[in-house]
């Protein structure tokens, strides 16, 4: 497929003040050199535990911060140096939808407002003869909701509906790219099923592409075409579907699919059970080498020396990048 997303070696360091006078006590490293490609069309996951700098990739992606370095691309087009009217276009192409509908939604707004914002800073996106009102209409039905509801205020919808409608005002101005940040963590397991498969329907009739960020695998498997995992600003681990749930080669991945419950019971005893030691230690002060390897029941000497490569292993099927000295796969799930 053709690429609308590259991104090349994109670094975020975030310096931590301290003192009376505030001076610089050292960096936290959000994100450490991050390489990635999104596909027209398709759904990239994004998953890794809290503070491996997924969040922060999102927010990179979308422009709402400047790299400390590395680069960007969208459609070919470098977007670090883009400004002024070139940027404006750039970001009607590029939206998102984020975590928590009780907290994202202006509940001083009605839905209409709040669906119709965005043809406030791009009214060139409204097509010639539609009016606001009526583009919101149809965005709520598109997204399953009650067109006549557009006078309601977000306290009046349950959290699946508000997230329907974060993801109604995401999609107003047919985008190419919508970065969803946990868009089903806040929500009740029954509900999360519901609104995955609006995104689904709203992909395939829209040709959108997503990347889906995530804490946990399970929510992201149905949804994904391919899954990055990451661990303390890196990726560590990038496949197809089947390569990360059926042939990880990482431990970490490993680890954290062996979390995930399996819905049959009869099928628990045949899993490998792998339980991380210890927490994720602090971005600041990232260990030496491999960056796993004070969690790894995998570590020998040379991972706290040497830091492994994103590279292609062999998976037993095919080969996908895992950076690991001792890349090998285990069926975990
Ligand atoms: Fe574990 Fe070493 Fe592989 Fe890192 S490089 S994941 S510490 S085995
Ligand atoms: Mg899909």
């Amino acid at each position: 497929g053709d690429v609308i997303i590259e991104a090349t070696d994109l670094v975020k360091h975030y310096p931590i003040k301290g003192g009376v006078l505030r001076t610089t006590k050292g960096h936290v490293r959000a994100l450490d050199g991050v390489s990635l490609k999104l596909y027209k069309g398709e759904t990239l996951g994004i998953v890794g535990e809290s503070g491996c700098g997924k969040s922060t990739l999102g927010r990179m992606l979308m422009r709402l911060e400047e790299p400390t370095s590395g680069t960007l691309t969208f459609d070919g087009v470098d977007v670090y140096s883009q400004s002024g009217p070139e940027m404006r276009r750039l970001r009607r192409d590029i939206q998102m939808v984020f975590q928590d509908p009780y907290t994202s939604l202006n509940p001083r707004m009605t839905v209409g407002d709040i669906v119709g914002e965005p043809f406030d800073i791009h009214p060139d996106a409204l097509t010639r003869g539609t009016s606001k009102r009526k583009r919101v209409q149809e965005l709520l039905e598109l997204v399953g909701m009650n067109p006549e509801h557009i006078g309601r205020y977000p306290h009046q919808f349950s959290g699946g509906q508000r997230q329907r409608i974060g993801i109604a005002r995401g999609i107003a101005l047919n985008p190419k790219v919508l970065v969803c940040d946990e868009p089903v963590s806040a929500l009740d397991v029954s509900v999360q099923a519901q609104v995955v498969n609006l995104m689904e329907k709203l992909q395939d009739e829209l040709g959108l592409a997503y990347v889906f960020i995530a804490h946990d695998l399970s929510v992201v498997r149905h949804i994904s075409d391919r899954v990055a995992v990451m661990y303390l600003g890196k990726i560590v681990e990038v496949g197809d579907e089947q390569q990360i749930y059926e042939r990880p080669t990482h431990p970490y991945t490993q680890a954290l699919l062996s979390a995930v419950p399996v819905p049959d019971p009869t099928k628990r005893d045949t899993r490998r059970q792998i339980v991380l030691s210890g927490d994720v230690p602090s971005p600041a002060n990232p260990p030496s080498g491999c960056r796993f390897h004070t969690r790894c029941w995998k570590a020998k000497d040379v991972c706290s020396v040497d830091d492994p490569p994103l590279i292609d292993h062999p998976d037993g099927v095919s080969e996908h990048p895992s950076a690991c000295h001792f890349a090998e796969p285990v069926r975990v799930v």
